[in-house]
């Protein structure tokens, strides 16, 4: 049962000590009020109320519906442990129409796959961008539709969020994204859980970040990206910024060089260690306490970290 297996997501390297914490605090309920916002990201505006169906096949979308049934249990991971050089791109917060047509050259040029988690009013706005991600053979993800701190809004708007978006990209594609991004990395048991149980979908957050929404400078960018990569990273970069494309031809062929391969998170997390259910429910909690630049990796999320799989019978949603 390949797919099925649980795998062990491992907890995040410590971050480097150049890189500054961007949080004071590293429990959740400091996480949400402390967060900065993310600069560069105008206002998004709604998705127009009528204008996405219900996805069909939402496997969960009446209330009270059981639990997605399916090969895959839902996880959420910071990173992958697997026994080769490999690690997955991610890409957040677009489609920019003048910045991501350039990656995709930068990757198609070395044959790299890469995931994207798009949000919805951006990929709203540039559709045709969304279609050559997909049919160039990247992944798709979902980043919410406006970029909202998930936990700070209700379970109804924060389904919309998903729905809206999910929606879009299987209209334009053909796939609905089965991998949610929550921006800043902010998410809540209680939410993870009605988003696990509700759509089946696992959450992604990343293992090295370097801060490229804040720098803005492609050799910080470089620099921190080759720090911190390590085989089964995850990597978080930002494809509306011009700084971190600029950084990219160069970041790539070091990786080339160092012989890492490059997977979208699906690829990525097939590649993982399959481990028994019972070791991955006996799995420790990391020692080191990883520091606060690591927005996901909170007490809340811990315990996904290390492999919770979905309790056989759905909680009842709306408890939040
Ligand atoms: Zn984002």
């Amino acid at each position: 049962m390949p797919a099925a297996q649980a795998h062990v997501p491992v907890a995040a390297p410590a971050p480097t000590s150049s890189a500054p914490a961007i949080l004071p605090d590293f429990s959740t309920r400091t996480i949400f009020s402390a967060i900065p916002a993310l600069p560069s990201l105008p206002a998004l505006p709604a998705a127009p109320a009528a204008l996405f169906q219900p996805v069909p096949d939402a496997p969960a979308a009446a209330p009270g519906a059981a639990p997605v049934p399916g090969p895959r249990q839902p996880m959420a991971y910071t990173s992958v442990e697997v026994d080769g050089p490999y690690i997955a791109l991610t890409f957040d917060d677009g489609p920019n129409p003048e910045t991501t047509p350039k990656l995709l050259k930068m990757l198609e040029a070395r044959n790299i796959k890469a995931t994207f988690f798009v949000l919805g009013a951006r990929a709203a706005a540039a559709p045709d961008i969304v279609k050559s991600i997909a049919a160039a053979g990247h992944e798709i993800g979902n980043h919410s539709w406006s970029h909202p701190q998930l936990p700070k809004l209700a379970v109804a708007a924060v389904d919309k969020q998903i729905e809206d978006t999910s929606a879009l990209v299987q209209s334009l594609t053909g796939t609905k994204p089965i991998y949610l991004r929550p921006p800043y990395g902010a998410i809540t048991q209680s939410l993870q859980q009605h988003i696990e149980e509700k759509y089946g979908m696992s959450l992604i957050f990343w293992s090295v970040d370097p801060l490229d929404w804040k720098y803005r400078d492609a050799q910080v960018v470089h620099d921190q990206i080759m720090k911190q990569v390590r085989p089964g990273a995850i990597v978080l970069a930002h494809d509306i910024h011009a700084t971190t494309v600029a950084a990219m031809p160069r970041v790539l062929d070091e990786l080339i060089a160092k012989g890492y391969k490059f997977l979208t998170v699906s690829e990525l997390i097939a590649k993982g260690k399959p481990v028994s259910p019972k070791v991955a429910a006996l799995a420790p909690a990391p020692k080191k306490k990883v520091r606060p630049i690591h927005p996901p990796v909170t007490p809340a999320s811990a315990t996904a970290v290390v492999g919770r799989p979905l309790p056989p019978a759905a909680a009842p949603a709306g408890q939040f």
